[in-house]
């Protein structure tokens, strides 16, 4: 093992992993990416549900996929039920979201790492790290702790084949230490998700660990504190996986996938060039719970370890709430949607959506029991809540790095989010942030008009979360400019330029652009009954569909309805981008004024003791980021802008 790498990652979830990869790829030939994980067998694990995406968080991946990293991906490989969510609604709104073969996920993901030489995957439980002269500058690795190299058979094995997938880093680690070893980076990511200091709660029971059959990370927090770090912690719960062949789906709505699919990764194009759907495709079902259970859980509150005082945390993910928390704060519900969704291939669990809960297992029962379809159903695993120490954000900066500790960049869980796809992002960004800190390049903060990864980076620098942050689409101020459809044309050129997106990507992406340049051309140029065929596309009753056939009807090559649907989009909402875009322009000074990190608040004359502390808690990086912190006035802002201007020479 080397004793030096140029950005060190510790945790190999969803965070870890698109942290390595968008390093090794910032980093390009030469670099050198270690991912040290607690258990590599588990990079890449589901921890809950096993689906990525949805409303905004579908953006997210496809943005993810457009800056070349690896969600969106390794999500087409595996998915066993793709749907476009809110699709009666504008473009700006639909979310992509596919249900995942859970194993074959973190297979993918594993499979992905394993193909990059760049990253040395190292098993090790970090709780140190390398602190000198007020910077991070490594890690200490435990003893035992080494690189697990992927098993060749399992990356030549066909996803495809029936049965349990073959893990790639399965393996033991080659020449372990004998003793904690020191090793050193020019940056070091930390993702620790739910494990710091993890406890998970059922019923009154109560056992040390992050996820089910997996540690806790005890030391890591410790040392945080040490170094200063203001620590909070927070909860999440899943609900109980059932057998499936206990269960009488049949009397059971079905919900299907969408046909044909849209996958999410540019790369997947469904172009005939890769095979899409990889996998076979399934249905999932549609339960309730009833008025008789939530009588049940009120009765029981008593022994839920949020109600009974048993749970450290200040609160839990209010948009992904357990069940007696809907039954608490909407009393007045009869009923609760619960979806039934199989979690793989191979297996008969089925993943209760809707049902989160950490209640003891005989309460579960009854709930389970009362849901039509499911009064015989057996338990595979039942539900449980997690306690987890993590870091406030205002800590870090909008790249992920953080302010009381140059060369350390957190990113996923660790900072109050919730979800793999806030995690990946995060990831993506303090990857790429601390490649440019190990070459000495200026660091890279996405705007909020530009992705809605800019939109979380921003969100977590300039307001404190009350609860596990989740990304929607009413976050977003110019959400009708963050489509899904046209994240590649808003990242992928910057991914290039920072060298995230590979020959591959970037050739695809210039074919899509110039095939949509054409379908413009021609949507200017036919004309049907005196009309051209763009104003003809503008009438809110045209389809995609419908315009392919006037297309092909006017004497052009049938094009891709997938790029008429974006270029009818684009034209429909022509006016409200222009005046978003005016909008930004005029905001983009304040944007980029950089705040100097030696500018004292106390010292700016006539500042509001309110505006002060803001400041001094959040230390925004830019005018735009102080603009937005809960405290300051117009007025702040003015004197503020004086004291930036003096202090440039200005
Ligand atoms: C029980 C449970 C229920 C959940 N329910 C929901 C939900 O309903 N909705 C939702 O949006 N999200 C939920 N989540 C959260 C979801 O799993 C996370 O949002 C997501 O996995 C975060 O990704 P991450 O990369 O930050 O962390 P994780 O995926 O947790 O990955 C962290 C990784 O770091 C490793 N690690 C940790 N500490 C160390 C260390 N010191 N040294 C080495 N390796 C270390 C771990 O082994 C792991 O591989 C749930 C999580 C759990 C555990």
């Amino acid at each position: 093992m080397r004793s030096h790498y140029e950005v060190i990652v510790i945790g190999g979830g969803h965070a870890g992993t698109e942290a390595a990869w968008a390093a090794a790829h910032a980093l390009g030939e030469g670099g050198s990416v270690a991912l040290v994980t607690m258990d590599p067998r588990r990079i890449g694990t589901m921890s809950c549900n096993p689906a990525i995406g949805g409303l905004a968080k579908g953006q997210m991946v496809r943005e993810i996929d457009a800056l070349g990293g690896i969600m969106g991906l390794a999500t087409d490989r595996t998915g066993i039920q793709f749907r476009m969510l809110n699709t009666s609604k504008g473009a700006a709104v639909r979310g992509p979201r596919a249900q995942c073969d859970k194993e074959r996920y973190a297979c993918e993901i594993q499979r992905i790492i394993a193909a990059q030489p760049r990253i040395d995957v190292i098993a090790g439980t970090i709780d140190d790290l390398l602190v000198e002269n007020g910077r991070c500058v490594g890690v200490l690795l435990p003893a035992g702790a080494g690189i697990v190299r992927p098993d060749e058979a399992a990356l030549a094995s066909d996803l495809r084949t029936p049965g349990a997938p073959r893990v790639p880093f399965a393996g033991r680690p080659t020449q372990p230490t004998t003793e904690p070893t020191a090793i050193r980076a020019a940056a070091v990511v930390l993702t620790t998700g739910t494990f710091m200091r993890a406890l998970m709660h059922t019923g009154e029971r109560r056992t040390q660990g992050g996820r089910v059959g997996e540690g806790s990370a005890v030391g890591v927090s410790g040392c945080l504190g040490r170094l200063g770090f203001a620590l909070g912690r927070l909860k999440t719960g899943t609900p109980p996986r059932l057998d499936r062949r206990s269960l009488e789906l049949d009397r059971l709505p079905a919900q299907p996938g969408d046909a044909p699919p849209v996958p999410f990764s540019d790369l997947t194009a469904n172009d005939g060039r890769t095979s899409f759907p990889h996998l076979p495709q399934v249905l999932c079902w549609e339960t309730h719970t009833t008025a008789a259970t939530h009588e049940l859980i009120r009765a029981n509150l008593h022994r839920a370890p949020m109600y009974a005082g048993q749970v450290d945390a200040e609160c839990g993910p209010r948009y992904c709430p357990s069940i007696e928390d809907k039954v608490v704060r909407f009393a007045d519900r009869g009923e609760h949607h619960v979806f039934l969704e199989p979690e793989t291939l191979h297996t008969d669990e089925i993943y209760c959506n809707g049902i989160s809960t950490s209640l003891p297992e005989d309460v579960q029962d009854a709930i389970v029991h009362a849901m039509p379809g499911c009064e015989r159903a057996s338990i595979l695993r039942y539900g449980y809540a997690v306690e987890y120490d993590m870091v406030w954000p205002h800590q870090i900066d909008a790249t992920g790095e953080t302010k009381p500790l140059p060369n350390l960049f957190l990113a996923g869980q660790i900072n109050g989010t919730s979800g793999y796809e806030e995690a990946g992002a995060q990831g993506l960004v303090a990857g790429l942030n601390a490649a440019r800190r190990a070459r000495g390049m200026e660091p890279v903060r996405l705007g909020r008009e530009q992705a809605y990864i800019g939109v979380l980076m921003d969100d977590l620098v300039t307001r404190t979360p009350r609860e596990p942050y989740r990304m929607f689409t009413s976050r977003a101020e110019h959400r009708l400019l963050l489509r899904a459809d046209n994240a590649d044309e808003r990242l992928t050129p910057l991914g290039r330029e920072l060298g995230l997106v590979c020959d591959e990507r970037a050739a695809r992406y210039a074919e899509r652009m110039s095939a949509i340049a054409g379908i413009r051309a021609l949507l200017r140029t036919l004309r049907r009954d005196g009309k051209t065929l763009e104003e003809i596309a503008k009438r809110p009753e045209v389809t995609a569909a419908s315009m392919v056939g006037l297309l092909v009807a006017g004497g052009a090559e049938a094009p891709d309805p997938s790029l008429v649907d974006r270029v009818i989009t684009d034209l429909r909402y022509a006016g409200y981008v222009t005046r978003q875009q005016t909008e930004i322009r005029r905001q983009r000074d304040a944007e980029r004024t950089a705040i100097p990190a030696s500018l004292d608040p106390q010292a700016v004359t006539g500042l509001r003791t309110e505006a002060i502390e803001a400041l001094r808690r959040f230390r925004p990086a830019t005018m735009g980021q102080a603009s937005r912190l809960a405290g300051i006035t117009p007025g702040d802002m003015t004197l503020l802008a004086l004291a930036v201007r003096r202090s440039s020479g200005g």
